[in-house]
């Protein structure tokens, strides 16, 4: 059996994900990282994306709000503002977000923030499809 890594998620409200995994896929501010048993510690701030997680029994994905996570040889910690798995995803409410960001996206009002709520809808609705066959 592949050696494993724990891989515990947390968002200021509740323990999303605590399991052993044989690898972690995460997009990190500075390009993407794949993170597997044994990795050299490290803090790492992440990117609103989609964490790959990759396990015997195949490969499962994660909305990831940003964050941080850090790694140590058997443990990876990610803190996040919020992280969602593909059947806690909401898609009508992904949908609206979308439909109401574009909206705003054209008037120039709070153009910022709307391209980031753009972006968490439009991975939402990624990863929401990720565990379908
Ligand atoms: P909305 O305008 O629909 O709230 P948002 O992008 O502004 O979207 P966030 O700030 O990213 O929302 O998230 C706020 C909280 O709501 C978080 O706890 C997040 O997990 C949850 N959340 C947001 N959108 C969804 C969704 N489509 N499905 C499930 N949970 C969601």
């Amino acid at each position: 059996m592949a050696k494993k890594i724990r891989l515990n998620i947390f968002t200021p409200d509740r323990m999303v994900y605590s399991e052993n995994v044989n690898m972690v896929i995460a997009r990190a501010t500075n390009g993407d990282l794949g993170i597997c048993p044994g990795h050299a510690p490290s803090i790492t701030s992440l990117e609103i994306w989609s964490l790959r997680i990759i396990k015997d029994e195949g490969e499962q994905q994660l909305l990831l709000c940003g964050g941080f996570m850090e790694v140590r040889p058997k443990k990876i910690t990610v803190l996040a503002s919020c992280a969602e798995t593909p059947e806690e995803i909401d898609i009508r409410r992904a949908n609206a977000a979308k439909e109401r960001t574009a909206l705003r996206l054209k008037g120039d009002i709070d153009a910022r923030r709307a391209e980031f709520t753009r972006k968490r809808a439009a991975l939402r609705l990624k990863v929401s499809q990720s565990n379908k066959p």
